[in-house]
């Protein structure tokens, strides 16, 4: 049988010693499976209580009837990507003895997305965060450009307010990012375990999730509430039914390049000075494969990109690479990336759906957040992930810790969790949006509209004398009969962009 945590404290407090304070690149997969204790800080060899600030110890005491005998942990959060990170450190916070399980050697180090992190979600969490996040590049330049496959059209935005604090978005890598969180995590008392994979839920007699299952032989992790922040597709999510229509539709796969190139160089292809970046996000790329493209600069490298809608790509027959090879040879393209050196090639599911995907919040004894909840908003101008996961993690440890303190960890108990979303930008933009992903990825969207705006503007500026210049009403309805775009479609498309972006 497995051993608690408990037993497991007391047993590794010589091991535990060396690995105390080594940074994050020590948790490396040589150490992978040594005992569970090897991995926990010095600190969490203390009894447990000894973790909890006054405040919450005497909680806890008026808590002693309704709980049971306390063993692990009271929250284990699966998962330190930003969701997971932004959940173990509110939970810290509260003064809730809380393990923070991630399977990758550091937190960050399986983890990947375009580039961008949108910071205001961190204002109440970390003031003051811009001075001292990883932060590559302060984005200034914010680009939607359509594309057909020999034009394109951008509609380019720059401010000098975006370079200052409190700032908009940021280039931040996603192993120094997340490694980042999760240190504020720790430092505020969550204890962080790397190298481990959790492979499922265990229950009590009556279903109530009351822990994990890790990879370890030494380790079960026992816990009254666990936070699932496991990620796109989430086991944790699934294995307690809390998804009841997961369509492949509604995932993307998103596929990455990292080019070097000379600081130098990206500040004069993109027209930046000192830590000024560009974010580009392009429509019309995929070709017949429903998705977008992606271009951001961090100091010496660039991030280029495709996400491709998943039943799109099956049929195309054709391979993310060729995709990727496609836009980087679009003429708009290959100037800003020629001679940049691929320093990695990355892939990952999005859960693209929005509202319509939207799994059950909780269950008894289970919370889940970040893109295991699918709170990843693709809206073809948008691609925000990070700032839904950290404020949906964030919500999940407040509503833990409330259940906690009431002694109610039920479904019923943990309902303050949804509360929390509904009354923040998180459900208010899911619901806002709803039409939004449909809409983007629909073939109107993907290519007729592209290359209806492209040869319009074409039209409009190619100077045709001795013919008199077009009237634009007239070049439009000539280019809506020559794709064959229905009124009534267009009608339609309007409405609903309308009703979401509106
Ligand atoms: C190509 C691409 C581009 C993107 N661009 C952007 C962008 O520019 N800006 C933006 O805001 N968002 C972007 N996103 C979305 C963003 O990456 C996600 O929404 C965000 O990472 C979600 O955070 P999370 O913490 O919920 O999940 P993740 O970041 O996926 O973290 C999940 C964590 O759980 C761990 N884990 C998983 N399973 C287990 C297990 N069984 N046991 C232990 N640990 C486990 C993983 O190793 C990982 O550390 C992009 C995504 C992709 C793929």
């Amino acid at each position: 049988m497995a051993e608690t945590v408990p037993s497991l404290l007391a047993q590794g407090a010589a091991a535990t010693r060396a690995a105390a304070h080594l940074p994050p690149a020590a948790h490396l997969p040589s150490v992978a499976h040594l005992p569970l204790a090897a991995h926990l800080p010095l600190a969490a060899h203390l009894p447990l209580a000894a973790h909890l600030p006054p405040a919450a110890q005497s909680a806890d005491a008026t808590q002693s009837a309704t709980r049971p005998a306390a063993e692990g942990f009271d929250v284990v959060v699966v998962g330190a990507g930003p969701a997971g990170s932004a959940a173990a450190l509110t939970l810290a916070r509260a003064g809730v003895r809380v393990c923070l399980v991630e399977r990758g050697p550091f937190p960050g180090a399986k983890n990947m997305y375009g580039g961008v992190l949108y910071g205001r979600v961190l204002d109440g969490l970390l003031p003051g965060w811009w001075q001292e996040a990883p932060v590559q590049r302060w984005v200034t330049r914010r680009a939607t450009m359509v594309v057909t496959p020999t034009q394109s059209l951008t509609v380019d935005f720059r401010t000098t307010a975006w370079g200052e604090p409190p700032y908009n978005g940021a280039t931040v890598y996603r192993s120094d990012l997340d490694a980042w969180l999760a240190a504020k995590a720790e430092a505020a008392g969550a204890v962080l375990l790397c190298s481990t994979t959790v492979t499922g839920l265990t229950r009590g007699p009556t279903g109530q999730v009351t822990g994990v299952r890790t990879d370890r032989p030494d380790g079960d992790l026992p816990a009254r509430v666990v936070v699932a922040c496991d990620g796109v597709n989430s086991l944790l999510a699934k294995e307690a039914g809390l998804y009841r229509h997961p369509e492949p539709e509604h995932f993307t796969l998103g596929v990455k390049e990292v080019l070097a190139l000379p600081r130098q160089d990206i500040e004069a292809r993109f027209g930046l000075a000192g830590r000024e970046g560009t974010d580009i996000e392009i429509l019309g790329c995929t070709g017949d494969v429903p998705g977008g493209g992606f271009l951001y600069t961090n100091l010496d490298t660039i991030a280029v990109g495709v996400v491709l809608q998943l039943p799109g790509l099956a049929s195309s027959g054709r391979r993310p690479e060729e995709l990727i090879a496609g836009l980087k040879a679009h003429p708009a393209v290959a100037p800003l990336v020629v001679g940049g050196q691929l320093k990695e090639y990355s892939a990952h599911l999005i859960p693209e759906g929005g509202w319509d995907m939207l799994p059950d919040l909780a269950a008894d004894g289970l919370l889940v957040a970040g893109d295991a909840a699918a709170l990843c908003l693709a809206t073809g101008i948008w691609l925000e992930g990070v700032n839904y996961a950290i404020a949906s993690g964030a919500a999940a440890g407040e509503a833990a810790a409330a259940a906690l303190a009431s002694g109610d960890t039920s479904a019923a108990g943990l309902a303050g969790y949804r509360h929390r979303l509904e009354s923040s930008f998180v459900l208010a933009d899911f619901k806002r949006l709803r039409r939004a992903p449909g809409l983007v990825l629909s073939e109107r969207v993907q290519r007729r509209y592209p290359q209806i705006a492209c040869n319009l503007v074409e039209r409009l500026f190619t100077v045709d004398n001795p013919n008199p210049k077009p009237r634009l009403l007239a070049a439009g309805r000539a280019e809506l009969r020559r794709s064959a775009v229905r009124a009534r479609d267009l009608a339609r498309d309007a409405w609903t962009a309308l009703r979401a972006f509106g």
